[in-house]
């Protein structure tokens, strides 16, 4: 359920972009305070002189709440233009308004908020809203800061009045000691942050891109692999695609039952069972690695209507991250034997449990079919790089990936996304699709995997077996086995 908030937010921001022509910023910046205010109290205070209408924060149910996200703001109140303040009125699902007319005039408003989400239980995954951070506080920022969502291109200033031992960690760019210039709502609603005293973050550089770690303590003996993995893995993406697309990144890792992350605009969640365990790698490094190739495939390359290329931009990351976790050393020849075969897998049990809809349909409920989403997109885009390697020579997948990145206009709908492909393998993407798309019959899955340098076999829709049979091998896990477009 992690993408839960996301899409709403999503469905938010470009609701609110389509009722107005152009988005209305009542100030230039408008101002954001942020002010501890006891244990697990902060006070916000937002400025914005002349605005009207609505304030939201992005709303999501959780067992333990009344009212979800919501639960945890209270003493809403107004600034109006006369001087008076007047509490808010709360319309339901994290929207607040002036009592009365809706048109009122307002210079800015204040509210409490109490970090208290530990308390309830969240689906999407608590760094997907806000946990304590040991003694620090991590938020989403759309969870918790209230604001118009008509304010898409308004600039913000946002400052943080903490204590001398606190320090506030974003991916903003920092104007001054815990002063930050945010460029759009959208970063400022769709990032991490993290505040608090007792932070060590670290601060490293790689081909331009500014990145900051930080982790809990029961991850501080484990900061190198972490560092490791983040550094091999940005530096290939960035090779591919040729660039960064962004300045700043921030990276967090926080303690958990379960591997999971939460992708946001330039800043990653990541949690893991604790105490760190060796034996999990290939588990936490796949999904830092994934999430963190999302920054390319998902926020740059962006799928627009947002459902329609689900299954491109989780599987394509999905199969990428595999490539390159591999190529960068960081998982051997018996890992994406592992990764394949659940490939497999979820394409075959997604196109059980979901029935026939297409992929597209699929992106639509991303969660409930998050089987097929996920496992159609891995093994289109594993048949493609095969295919367009057989064409094209090695690197030529790699090349159409970075054809989509750095075009004039990112946003994609499938049709595009197809035709852009097809233009560079030959009209193999859009047969690919067709076919994946088409009446399932799970033994030409295989037999096409098998054409592609494979050995699989089956038993069954959940129990798939996969060896390497390229170079001349009737089924190995040798590496040298491996099809040569997947070959360090
Ligand atoms: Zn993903």
């Amino acid at each position: 359920m992690k993408f839960l908030l996301t899409t709403t937010l999503l469905a938010a921001l470009s609701l609110s972009s389509a009722a107005q022509a152009q988005s209305s910023c009542p100030a230039d910046p408008i101002g954001i305070s942020i002010t501890p205010a006891g244990t697990d109290r902060f006070e916000i205070g937002v400025s914005a002189v002349g605005a009207s209408g609505a304030i939201d924060i992005s709303w999501g149910p959780a067992q333990g709440t009344v009212d979800g996200t919501a639960d945890f703001l209270s003493d809403v109140v107004f600034n109006l233009a006369d001087g008076r303040s007047v509490e808010a009125t709360y319309l339901g699902q994290g929207s607040w308004t002036v009592p009365g007319d809706a048109e009122t005039r307002w210079d800015g408003y204040r509210y409490t908020l109490t970090a208290g989400h530990d308390a309830a239980r969240w689906d999407v995954g608590k760094e997907e809203v806000a946990y304590r951070f040991d003694d620090a506080f991590y938020f989403v920022m759309h969870s918790v800061l209230a604001v118009n969502y008509a304010w898409t291109d308004c600039h913000f200033d946002v400052r943080f009045d903490i204590p001398d031992d606190w320090q506030a960690l974003t991916p903003w760019n920092e104007e001054a000691e815990n002063h930050f210039a945010v460029a759009s709502l959208n970063d400022l609603l769709r990032n991490l942050i993290v505040v608090g005293p007792g932070l060590d973050p670290e601060m490293i550089r790689i081909g331009g891109l500014d990145v900051v770690i930080v982790t809990e303590e029961a991850f501080s003996s484990a900061r190198q692999e972490f560092r490791n993995v983040l550094v091999e893995s940005l530096a290939r993406y960035g090779q591919i695609f040729g660039d960064m697309p962004m300045d700043r990144y921030l990276v967090a890792f926080g303690a958990d039952e379960m591997n999971d992350g939460g992708a946001f605009a330039q800043s990653f969640g990541q949690r893991l069972p604790a105490p760190f365990r060796a034996h999990e790698t290939l588990m936490w490094a796949r999904a830092l690695a994934h999430e963190t190739l999302h920054a390319w495939i998902g926020h740059a390359i962006e799928a627009d209507p947002y459902s329609e290329l689900q299954w491109f931009t989780e599987g394509g990351t999905d199969y990428l991250t595999m490539k390159t976790l591999y190529r960068a050393g960081l998982v051997d020849a018996d890992d994406v034997i592992f990764m394949i075969e659940g490939q497999i897998r979820r394409y075959f049990l997604g196109r059980i449990s979901s029935g026939p809809i297409s992929l597209a349909e699929a992106g639509e409920n991303k969660q409930q079919n998050r089987q097929l989403v996920y496992g159609s997109g891995a093994l289109f885009n594993f048949l493609l790089d095969a295919e367009m390697t057989a064409q094209s020579g090695p690197g030529a997948y790699e090349a159409a990936l970075r054809g989509l990145y750095q075009a004039d206009d990112t946003h994609y709908s499938e049709a595009r996304l197809l035709a852009e492909l097809d233009v560079v393998s030959d009209g193999a993407a859009s047969e690919i699709h067709a076919w994946l798309n088409g009446p399932f019959n799970p033994f030409d899955v295989l037999a096409r995997m098998d054409e592609a340098g494979l050995a699989t076999s089956a038993f069954g829709p959940d129990e798939i077996m996969v060896r390497f049979a390229a170079n001349g091998c009737s089924g190995s896990r040798e590496p040298a086995c491996m099809p040569d477009f997947l070959q360090r």
